[in-house]
């Protein structure tokens, strides 16, 4: 036996495909040196596939396979880790609790460009690697001469003295004030009065600049949670906190003081908030306290610079990531902080591909990296009420507002079963709220409606045979949209069609539009209140950056009424509303779901906290026909803690989370059969897995039974402990299904349709 073949080593190489977990290849001796945990590498799979993967680990001890069965790893990509250790063993262990593939869980991890980059590895298309990664702009900078000569036009000697003024700026960069800024350049450049340099594109958002701000002398509370946190930071306690504020009690303010002071200490942070296009302002103060420090990640970012933005984080250029739930995974070095921003939002699940909750896998990240962790909501989520109590969350507490003369609103009901509509008699439009409507726009204040339905009217019924109108590849009612030509659009699918002139069952003449949603809202507002400037805010008008835009306005006050869906009740800081209208809060009390009276008493209390915040007192009205429910009545009086405590009284009855560990196990095929088959089968193989302990809830169709023409059937474990939950999971994961037939596994489900 020779020297070289006494030390053969293996690497296990996590690959992004849909199966399984890593894969094992020998280690070629002329790169064992080269191979590093985090490190990517090129391999082959299958017969003829080449794939980059991550390595997971190298050791001598030689897999569980025949060595003829085993391929040589093909390359090394990059002589440093693409993934530090810290991120890499979170991401093993999200695979693990998730029961997902460990090679889509890395590809969270890393940018598109990192994988497009990689693909064209794969395919040896080097000049496509080079070409994918940052792109080159020209920096100018001006050399300071004295003598100028008399030839410059008012434009170059413009540019020059902004040049000398504000350092290198890039071409583009120029462009956006002068038109013909290269030309301009070219000629500066020729007569030795500028130097220009390529350097890679500079991460920049597309935040404008903004203006540096005056930290707030903090409330008393306010300096005793920031006392706490810094504490932490100092200590390196692996603590995590639950800061719970009532709606502008200025919970931003802690978490900028804390990553300050983590960036002090040399530390890295990350912030998560729910949706960043409805967040510009939270943003823009992060930007206006620490400047060019931090990386905001958006969808709005071109793949480059997304890319730019992961690489500076990687080279720990900038230590601060700031945007939605993806970026948990951002690479930033030295983690020393996680602020989770309005814990209890729904959008820091995700719902597709590994479906992770971000706020849960914030304080895993954290805890192993030892972070502090903050989770901070108005509202907290059950979940974290029951860390807190059981010990795993400290509380932190901001009582009041942070401005000494806002107060929280104050909120009525209106009984829709009482109430009459207004003059333009729509039922959701109450006489109430029309009154109240009317005063505000007489004091010059502004109002936000709020309604759950987009569309001009939810649903088309025949008003002689009763027959609804369907999409013919879903389970649901098409909703009439006039705004954009009139059409029938199914909000599950991409099917449209035109608005049918008689009833396909009984062929009458008379279909009727039942319900309202916000378009029809705002047609009628318009009517009834011509004087008034009316806006929308719904994913039909606003996709992105176009939000901002409508946010831009009513915060600039060219707006009066704003009515809109859930976009309207996020965080935003809006002083000049005193009044917020919620059209119809039944309706999101009547979904399937367990969490339905917890997300609507999260969703009142929220889209309260957007009256009031500035000098003028705010009014809400809430209109509803169950003005009993617990979910409405807590949210009148503004009692959190009164309201949690019901709700996790009938948790508790009903041994739903916190009081039990869910997994939902979704199926779906074109053939109705095949689905509820498997479904079925598996349900059985769950079942035996682990039978003492682990209840199985089904199978049966899912609420929205069918959708994009599969249908959909599903079974719920439940369990008390975690390890039990564990392998009936595992049993799932494993058991082989139906080629024809989609099987999902969602741990800690959020979406119950
Ligand atoms: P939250 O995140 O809790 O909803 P914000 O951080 O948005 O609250 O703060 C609400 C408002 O109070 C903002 O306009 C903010 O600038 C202001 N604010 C926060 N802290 C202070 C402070 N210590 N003194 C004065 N104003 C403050
Ligand atoms: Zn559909």
């Amino acid at each position: 036996m020779s020297a070289s073949e006494a030390i053969v080593q293996y690497a296990r190489v996590a690959i992004p495909v849909p199966l399984g977990q890593a894969f094992s290849y020998i280690v070629p001796p002329e790169v064992a040196g080269d191979v590093r945990r985090g490190a990517r590498v090129l391999v082959g799979f299958g017969k003829s596939r080449r794939v980059l993967g991550v390595v997971i680990d190298v050791g001598t001890e030689a897999p569980d396979l025949p060595r003829s069965k085993l391929k040589p790893l093909l390359a090394v990509v990059d002589p440093e880790p693409v993934l530090e250790d810290e991120l890499l063993g979170f991401l093993q262990e999200l695979a693990r609790y998730y029961v997902a593939p460990i090679g889509a869980v890395i590809e969270l991890a890393l940018p598109a460009v990192e994988r497009t980059a990689a693909e064209a590895l794969a395919k040896r298309e080097a000049f496509a690697v080079k070409n994918a990664l940052g792109r080159m702009v020209l920096n100018v900078s001006a050399v300071p001469t004295i003598t100028v000569s008399e030839k410059l036009s008012e434009q170059a000697r413009a540019l020059r003295s902004h040049l000398l003024a504000h350092g290198p700026v890039t071409i583009p960069e120029l462009g956006k004030t002068w038109r013909s800024a290269r030309s301009i350049v070219k000629r500066l450049q020729g007569l030795g009065l500028v130097t220009l340099e390529r350097v890679e594109e500079r991460p920049d958002p597309f935040f404008a600049k903004v203006v540096r701000d005056i930290p707030p002398e903090l409330t008393p509370p306010q300096a005793e949670a920031v006392a706490r946190l810094i504490f932490a930071l100092e200590a390196r306690e692996k603590q995590s906190f639950l800061l719970d504020g009532v709606t502008a009690s200025g919970k931003t303010e802690v978490y900028l003081r804390a990553v300050e002071r983590a960036l002090q200490l040399g530390r890295g942070a990350i912030v998560l908030v729910p949706e960043i296009a409805l967040t510009p302002q939270l943003v823009t103060r992060f930007r206006a306290r620490l400047g060019d420090r931090i990386a905001v990640l958006h969808s709005g970012l071109t793949d480059s610079n997304r890319h730019a933005m992961w690489r500076a984080l990687r080279r720990a250029e900038l230590k601060v990531a700031v945007g939605a739930r993806s970026a948990l995974f951002a690479p930033v070095h030295d983690l020393g902080l996680i602020c989770v921003d309005e814990e209890h939002d729904g959008s820091f699940k995700q719902e597709e591909g590994v479906r992770y909750h971000a706020r849960d896998m914030a304080l895993l990240r954290a805890h192993r990296a030892g972070a502090v962790c903050v989770l901070g909501s108005a509202t907290p989520s059950l979940a974290s009420v029951a860390l807190a109590r059981s010990g795993r969350l400290e509380i932190l507490k901001l009582p009041a507002r942070a401005h000494a003369t806002a107060v929280l609103p104050n909120v009525e009901i209106v009984d829709l079963r009482q109430i009459g509509p207004g003059p333009g008699g729509d039922r959701l439009l109450s006489l109430t709220l029309f009154r109240a409507l009317q005063e505000t726009l007489k004091r010059r204040q502004q109002a936000i409606l709020f309604l759950n339905r987009r569309g001009f009217s939810p649903s088309l019924i025949c008003g002689s045979c009763g027959h609804l109108v369907r999409c013919p590849n879903c389970s649901v009612s098409l909703t009439l949209h006039r705004s954009r030509g009139v059409s029938l659009q199914c909000h599950y699918c991409d099917y449209s069609t035109a608005l049918p002139e008689q009833c396909t069952e009984c062929k009458a003449m008379r279909l009727v539009e039942e319900g309202s949603g916000t378009e029809r809202i705002e047609s009628t507002l318009q009517q009834v209140l011509p004087a008034a400037r009316i806006a929308r805010l719904d994913r039909d008008v606003a996709a992105g950056a176009k939000s901002e835009a409508v946010l831009d306005r009513m915060r600039a006050g060219g707006i009066d009424i704003l009515v809109g869906t859930q976009m309207v009740t996020k965080g935003h800081d809006l002083p000049n509303v005193t009044l917020v209208g919620v059209l119809n809060a039944d309706s999101a009390l009547s979904m399937p779901d367990f969490r339905a009276s917890e997300r609507t008493f999260h969703l009142l209390v929220q889209v309260a906290g957007r009256a009031g915040r500035g000098d003028t007192p705010g009014r809400v009205l809430i209109q509803t026909r169950q003005p009993k429910h617990p979910a409405i009545a807590y949210a009148l009086r503004h009692d959190v803690p009164g309201f949690i405590e019901q709700e996790l009284g009938d948790r508790e009855e009903l041994r739903f989370p916190p009081f039990s560990r869910l997994a939902l196990i979704r199926f779906d095929a074109l053939e109705e059969a095949r689905a509820l088959a498997e479904c079925e089968r598996i349900a059985i193989i769950a079942r035996n897995a682990a039978p003492a302990l682990v209840e199985v809830l089904g199978p049966t169709p899912a609420p929205l039974a069918r959708l994009r023409n599969r249908y959909r059937f599903r079974f719920v474990l439940r369990a008390v402990e975690r390890k039990p939950l564990r392998d009936a999971l595992l049993a799932v994961a494993r058991a082989s299904v139906h080629r024809l037939v989609r099987m999902a596994i969602d741990v800690d489900p959020v979406n119950m349709l």
